[in-house]
């Protein structure tokens, strides 16, 4: 058996578990927050599953699932750039510079899903994998919510999205980011948000897409100016890949959601929805996503030509950690 096959297999392994974790939840419409559904834990209680508190409340076969699904999460966050780190971070308040720095760490504070939830947020991740290969990867980044919901009820290959599912999907997205720390805007406001395809194009063996206006110029300007080794590395991403870029990172993360977002924009608050998107340089390959690309001479060029910005500086107010590689779009829609 192959990696993607074993991968696979895993994943569908946990269908039965998530699936009876799934009945025992709420079928009531009200609108459930995290604070009312209890799931919010401090690191300090977080901390305390090596006395007994956390994780052997959580059956030892889900949690010898999560443990191996973290695997195959560091792979789907491989593909969009999202394994490795920098480190830089200045003029921060000292609060948030420290935990810019420390991004991948726990800190006071966090918002850390509780175990009770676990299965729902892995069952939805299983189903955000199935569309993600049922549709393939360049259609992935644009595909709607909507589309994501009937593709679950249609396509043969896909299981349904149960009502709790739904709920769960809804209050990730709808939940504010500056509970986690993350201080973006929300750029997508509904989860229904589409991107507008017909404003889009695909941009050759990249398996990504550039807004015509806001960022394509911007891109044929740049591997223009700075030459052929440029490459596109992520472009527009709708609400559901965001979606699951942040569920890889926050399953990655422990799940602790505000360690995930200090790396990934939350559903919703990502720039990638509105025209930000991502070079490196060929060959380079994951390291693109490092402090390495800044060190290129490609980056050097790009600072020099005084019409790039550089979305998370290292002083950003946005709590992310330093990313060289990510160009605002300009002229941008908000
Ligand atoms: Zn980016």
């Amino acid at each position: 058996m192959d990696r993607r096959e074993a991968i696979k297999k895993l994943i569908d392994q946990s269908t039965a578990l998530a699936g009876s974790a799934m009945l025992v939840g709420c079928s009531s419409h009200s609108h459930l927050t995290f604070d009312q559904w209890g799931p919010i834990q401090t690191p300090k209680e977080h901390g305390h599953k090596e006395h007994g508190h956390t994780c052997q409340k959580l059956d030892p076969q889900l949690h010898n699932q999560i443990e191996k699904i973290k695997n195959h999460a560091s792979e789907t966050l491989k593909s969009e750039g999202q394994a490795s780190y920098s480190k830089l971070v200045h003029n921060q308040d000292e609060k948030t510079q420290h935990k810019m720095e420390n991004f991948d760490q726990d800190h006071p504070g966090d918002i850390i899903l509780g175990p009770e939830r676990k299965a729902t947020f892995l069952s939805c991740y299983r189903k955000l994998q199935q569309l993600y290969r049922y549709i393939g990867y360049g259609n992935f980044n644009l595909v709607s919510f909507e589309e994501f919901i009937a593709y679950s009820k249609t396509a043969p290959r896909l299981e349904a999205l149960s009502p709790v599912e739904l709920k769960f999907l809804e209050e990730i997205f709808y939940f504010s980011a500056e509970k986690y720390g993350f201080y973006g805007k929300k750029l997508q406001t509904n989860i229904t948000d589409k991107i507008p395809s017909k404003e889009v194009i695909k941009i050759p063996f990249s398996g990504h897409y550039l807004y015509r206006d806001v960022s394509y110029p911007i891109y044929q300007k740049i591997k223009k100016d700075v030459g052929r080794s440029i490459i596109l590395t992520s472009g527009v991403r709708g609400v559901v890949k965001q979606l699951h870029l942040f569920f890889a990172k926050t399953i990655k993360s422990d799940f602790n959601l505000s360690q995930a977002s200090r790396s990934l924009a939350p559903p919703g608050y990502s720039y990638h929805s509105v025209g930000d998107f991502d070079i490196g340089k060929k060959g380079l390959g994951t390291f693109n996503f490092t402090n390495k690309f800044s060190q290129t001479d490609e980056y050097k060029k790009l600072i020099d030509l005084g019409y790039i910005d550089i979305r998370y500086p290292t002083d950003n107010p946005f709590g992310v950690r330093f990313e060289p590689w990510h160009i605002e779009g300009k002229f941008r829609r908000v």
